[in-house]
């Protein structure tokens, strides 16, 4: 058995991983990273970034097909738009292939050893990894666990032929004419909402009693009501059954009255769990949060030297939380003084319109005894969404009462996700009300609605 040694073995090279292993490269820490499948992980290859593509190009044909149809405000017009979903994913793994080059070359350029093959295992200092030429061991000072997550199946909807997760959802060759989606969280509502504009018609089951729970109903009606335009049917307090006898549908219960949807796929995405079983993991017996992995405010586990960043430590399951983890953790690992000082993880949800979120909710605020003040604006005033056609949404800042300081910010409306680095920022330096509304925002542009939001917050906002 050939046998390696270093400093840091970083397991899984998802966004967590490959960052970790990366900026401890940049650091002079002798590392190796050890990737079952491919770099990049579940963000790059089958979550994040092919979602996203398949989000637009859906997008691009749907404004098609209503200039088509002789419904656009703008005035174009045009004849019979088509899609070639072929080509279309093959173009959207284009994208994923130039970005798992990019992420193996920034390894190789900070000087990590990559190893392809999955890891086991064998104490806490101590890995085997199955590769093509046989096991390598790898024994480290160090080890970072960061395995990432998977999709939930449900017993009695296998994953198989027609039920799907989104990792083949993302490699349709074809649009299915009929679709039902179990489950109205974000994955489930940014795929459905795709193939809805490329075509499908879309059924969203949801056992909550409504969609996006983790949003309050003022951001997620907006959502809701996009869906119904799209034609999208969504049945809530919904449980999801089994197939149809001929599988060309789905047998569902809506408060004990069973109907039949049909659904030439089924796309299942009630949530993901933690990679934490089947690769050894039991050797070593971490303490656990649930089905996570306990870490500390340094990503640390209950064993001495061993680390756990990203998925496998619990939500939010994020990439830039996971990302944000590894670089901290290489680092601590480097020898800096480091640990979790962050105010806020954003988070962007990129359904039609999309939503944002940083920091506090009102609802959150209060629970935690703070008296505040809000201040919304919305989109309907904005020039730049007038031109855009962008009128849905608005934004809002949720601030103390008695010193304005930030703590949180939302937002629905078109493209806000391109926002969110600016709410966060502004919740990371500790901006008050009185900074946003003294900061100039560029006219025209929809970020004006945040200068607008703390004025409003203040009492005096300008265009409404
Ligand atoms: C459809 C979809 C859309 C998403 N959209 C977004 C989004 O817009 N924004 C966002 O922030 N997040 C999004 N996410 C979530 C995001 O992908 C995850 O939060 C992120 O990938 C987690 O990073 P990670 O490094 O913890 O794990 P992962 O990305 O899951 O990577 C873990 C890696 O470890 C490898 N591995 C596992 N076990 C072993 C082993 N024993 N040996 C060797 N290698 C192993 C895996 O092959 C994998 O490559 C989306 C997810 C999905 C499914």
């Amino acid at each position: 058995m050939k046998e390696i040694s270093c400093k840091l073995l970083v397991l899984g090279a998802g966004p967590g991983g490959y960052v970790c292993a990366i900026r401890a490269g940049q650091l002079g820490v002798n590392t190796v990273i050890v990737e079952k499948e491919k770099a990049g992980g579940t963000c790059l290859n089958v979550g994040c970034i092919p979602s996203k593509a398949l989000i637009h190009a859906a997008e691009e044909f749907h404004k098609l097909r209503a200039a088509a149809s002789g419904r656009s405000p703008l005035g174009l017009s045009l004849d019979a738009p088509a899609i070639d979903l072929k080509r279309t994913v093959a173009w959207k793994d284009g994208i994923v292939g130039r970005l798992n080059s990019g992420v193996t070359g920034l390894l190789k350029k900070a000087g990590v050893k990559a190893v392809l093959g999955e890891a086991r295992f064998v104490d806490g200092k101590t890995v085997d990894v199955e590769t093509e030429t046989g096991v390598q061991r790898i024994r480290a000072e160090a080890i970072v666990i960061a395995t990432g997550s998977a999709p939930v199946e449900l017993p009695d909807l296998p994953f198989a032929d027609s039920v799907i997760s989104s990792t083949e959802a993302l490699s349709l060759k074809e649009v299915p004419q009929t679709l039902a989606v179990i489950g109205g969280g974000y994955i489930g509502l940014e795929l459905g909402t795709a193939f809805a504009k490329l075509g499908s018609k879309v059924t969203v089951l949801e056992a909550m009693d409504r969609i996006l729970p983790q949003y309050d109903a003022e951001l997620s009606r907006p959502v809701m009501k996009r869906l119904g335009d799209l034609g999208i049917e969504v049945f809530t307090r919904t449980a999801a059954k089994r197939l149809t006898a001929d599988r060309s549908g789905l047998l569902a219960e809506e408060n004990g009255r069973p109907f039949e949807v049909p659904a030439e796929k089924v796309l299942v995405t009630v949530g993901r769990r933690p990679v934490v079983e089947g690769w050894g993991l039991e050797e070593i017996d971490l303490d656990r949060s649930g089905r996570f992995i306990r870490i500390d405010d340094q990503c640390r586990t209950s064993m001495r030297g061993v680390y756990a960043i990203g998925d496998v430590t619990g939500e939010p399951m994020l990439a830039h939380r996971a990302m944000a983890q590894g670089e901290m953790v290489a680092e601590i690992i480097a020898g800096q003084k480091r640990s979790w000082d962050k105010r806020c993880i954003p988070a962007a949800c990129f359904t039609d319109p999309e939503i944002v979120s940083a920091g506090h909710s009102p609802e959150e605020a209060r629970a935690a005894g703070i008296e505040i003040r809000i201040g919304q604006f919305p989109f309907q005033a904005n020039g730049r969404a007038m031109t855009t056609l962008a009128e849905d949404g608005f934004i809002r800042i949720v601030a103390r009462a008695d010193n304005h300081l930030v703590l949180g910010v939302q937002a629905i409306g078109h493209h806000v996700s391109e926002l969110s680095a600016t709410f966060a920022l502004a919740i990371e330096m500790g901006a008050r009300l009185e900074d946003i509304a003294g900061t100039i925002h560029a006219h025209p542009t929809q970020s004006e609605a945040f200068q607008e939001a703390a004025l409003k917050g203040l009492g005096h906002a300008l265009h409404i």
